[in-house]
């Protein structure tokens, strides 16, 4: 037997793993004692991962049309109908939707081939409907999508505010970090702000239960607060900021007392001022922020109006301090890093980072291949899925996901799918929501097998090692990728034999041609890693980036000199104008939806639907309601009952709850056709968009309730 180290697949907290490997198998995890983000702890997701393993399920060979070929057969047909459709239809025909569970080397090579050379600018990603409105808010107000804190920070804080995140469920490792150092300083305190009483309220000192969607309102409150309490930290704000006196105006055009403010989110006027003035006396707070916040048509400004009272406060750049929106997913940031998103072109520069085109197109130049760029931002996820119903996007690449299922109004989702003329989808189980709407099947590697990088929510890379070989035909991502590649004629820029040598590229491009007109680029910025070989490789210790001459041990912390990514190295406090939900409440539809994970699962339950232990939880798909309204409509505990939303329903049995506020409903996102041919979440969902993010409003659905 021996044992192999490795980062666990699923939260975006990236905990460290030893996996014991004994005749060609995995037969046991623990925890990674000496890896950074975890020292040990495991959640019980991440110590059942032995048992999710195995090829029962799994996708095994090649398909084309429903015929099963072979890889040569599969990867002609893929190259042969992608360049039909370009030459057909032109470049903009061709997407890719991409996810945060690849690899980050599978994703610089997805990002370089459609970017690249396809020439179209459609490639987005699932990490879209993750964090995409944490992203936009990091831009706009500290000039990069950068996170400034560390997992460190939460320990080091005198006030931790957890706002749309239910920690204890959903990062349950940094959950019990927190946990513990609360128990070691006694004058930490925690704040939990979310409209359901979640177990992360268990070491809460208070708990505001606001109305959903009132978050920007409670932010902006405390801005305006601070400022008239004379709680502002001048001295910061003048020499590090701009844009205070615009964001207090917006904030002052709602009434600013404390009794108007808790009348807005519906909370308790005393807890809020008490809120107020815990966050106002503190200098080491770190608000915490996730999903709740990001999931809204106005999640952006959400975000930014968390860390304008952390800008306004000083409480950024110092240990302990900052506004630090935290991952869904294993590699929601890898995705970022390489340019996954949309909106993104390659290692952090987006379209408009001056010269960014230029020098991408330098990088990627080899002796006979020029790239050819796109120039401007392509379809992000939702709006993707209407391009191919309207017919513009005619061919698509899915890779380790299921819009199918996770998107909102997912039955129109399905709809664009059927009509698409071409649908290619990489995967790992033989049998998901997906697969029937696929022209060519490409069966995919999976964790265990795959070998590459990671970056969690605190920008610490890891290796995620192959330990097991794929079960039958099943190939690499970054493997598929280069070979359609060459076929399509690109071989030269894709002539890659292991994921160290794509790595060593994406490292070198992080700091190719750095310059200070370039900003974006300065904060991500791993060039020091990009002469790592491939012994150098497989041996790489986890590290925070950026990692660069001046700081090749990595970087805890971000902006402590208080010099921003912006032109000016100003950070910006941006207005904020708090807006409600999108999806209206109505006679018809009277209940507020909100949806989000349970404890024990992950995603769609391809993997850990297949651990008994882990179904324990929560066996069924559900609805939670509270017993007044449960009482009010004439159900009971247990009962079946039926949600109608925008784009369908959603059949489940009741779970009478008092955590629950009065009015509202909440739904797992779990479960699929596969598993409950009635209780997809993403059929409830009107599919509204943040403007600058395009994240979903999966948050802020509108229902009905009925007994069935
Ligand atoms: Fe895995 Fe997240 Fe649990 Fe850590 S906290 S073991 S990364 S699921």
């Amino acid at each position: 037997m021996h044992q192999a180290r490795t980062t666990c697949p699923y939260c975006g907290v990236g905990c460290g793993v030893r996996a014991d490997i004994e005749d060609g198998r995995l037969t046991g995890v623990e925890g990674d004692g000496d890896h950074p983000a975890n020292y040990g702890r495991l959640c019980v997701k991440g110590s059942a991962l032995a048992e999710t393993l195995g090829h029962h399920g799994r996708l095994t060979q090649p398909r084309v049309d429903g015929v099963e070929v072979d890889w040569d057969t599969a990867l002609d047909a893929v190259a042969e109908r992608i360049q039909a459709v370009r030459e057909d239809a032109g470049d903009h025909a061709v997407a890719a939707y991409l996810s945060g569970q690849l690899l980050t080397e599978d994703y610089y090579v997805a990002n370089k081939l459609f970017k690249g050379f396809l020439g179209t600018p459609h490639l987005d990603t699932n990490s879209r409907l993750c964090m995409a409105s944490a992203v936009a808010a990091y831009k706009r107000s500290l000039g990069a999508d950068a996170v400034p804190c560390s997992y460190e920070d939460l320990e080091e804080a005198e006030l931790v505010v957890l706002v749309g995140s239910n920690l204890a469920w959903n990062h349950p490792v940094l959950y019990q970090r927190l946990r513990t150092a609360k128990s070691r300083n006694p004058l930490m305190r925690v704040v939990v702000i979310d409209p359901r009483v979640t177990d992360s309220c268990e070491i809460a000192d208070l708990y505001l239960g606001l109305a959903p969607g009132s978050d920007a309102r409670l932010f902006n409150g405390l801005l305006g607060w601070m400022a008239d309490k004379g709680k502002l930290d001048d001295i910061y704000l003048e020499h590090h900021t701009e844009g205070l006196d615009a964001a207090l105006a917006a904030a002052r055009e709602d009434d600013c007392r404390i009794e108007a403010i808790a009348a807005d989110c519906d909370v308790d006027a005393e807890r809020l001022e008490t809120f107020f003035y815990w966050f106002a006396s503190q200098l080491h707070v770190v608000t915490l922020y996730s999903q709740g916040i990001n999931q809204s048509s106005s999640g952006t400004d959400k975000c930014n109006a968390i860390i304008n009272c952390h800008l306004a406060g000083g409480k950024i750049g110092l240990p302990g301090a900052g506004p630090f929106s935290i991952t869904g997913q294993p590699n929601a940031m890898g995705g970022r890093e390489v340019g996954g998103l949309a909106n993104q072109l390659a290692a952090h520069m987006d379209y408009h980072t001056p010269g960014a085109i230029d020098r991408v197109t330098r990088f990627w130049t080899t002796e006979t291949l020029v790239p050819s760029l796109p120039e401007a931002p392509g379809h992000k996820a939702v709006e993707l899925f209407e391009a191919i119903e309207r017919g513009e996007v005619q061919a698509l690449w899915v890779m380790a996901t299921n819009p199918a299922v996770s998107l909102p109004d997912a039955n129109r989702v399905r709809a664009a799918l059927e009509k698409c003329p071409l649908v290619i989808v990489s995967e790992c189980m033989a049998d998901t929501d997906l697969l029937p709407y696929a022209d060519i099947v490409l069966p995919a590697s999976s964790w265990s097998e795959k070998d590459g990088t990671v970056t969690n929510s605190e920008r610490r890379i890891s290796r995620q090692r192959g330990m097991l070989p794929p079960p039958g035909e099943a190939r690499h991502d970054w493997w598929i990728v280069s070979a359609v590649a060459r076929r399509l004629g690109y071989g030269e820029a894709f002539a890659y034999d292991h994921p160290a040598e794509i790595f060593a590229e994406h490292a070198r491009l992080s700091g190719f041609e750095n310059r200070p007109d370039a900003p974006d680029s300065r904060v991500f910025d791993i060039s020091a890693l990009a002469e790592l070989d491939r012994s150098g490789y497989d041996a790489l210790a986890p590290i925070q980036w950026p990692v660069t001459a001046e700081s090749p041990r990595g970087t805890a912390r971000l902006f402590e000199d208080g010099c921003f990514a912006t032109p000016s190295g100003l950070a910006k406090l941006i207005p904020v104008r708090p807006r409600g939900p999108e999806q209206a409440l109505s006679e018809a539809r009277p209940l507020r939806l909100n949806t989000g994970r349970v404890r024990d699962q992950w995603h769609t339950m391809t993997r850990t639907g297949r651990a008994p232990r882990l179904m324990n939880h929560r066996a069924e798909p559900f609805i939670e309601i509270t017993p007044e309204d449960a009482a009010a409509l004439g159900v009971g505990d247990q009962q079946l009952a039926r949600l109608t939303g925008a784009g369908g329903e959603y059949r489940a049995r009741l779970r009478l709850t008092k955590s629950q506020r009065r009015g509202e409903v909440f739904v797992p996102m779990h479960w699929t056709d596969r598993f409950s041919g009635a209780a997809r979440m993403g059929s409830l969902l009107a599919a509204h968009l943040d403007p600058l993010s395009g994240q979903p409003e999966s948050k802020h659905g509108a229902v009905a309730l009925e007994a069935l």
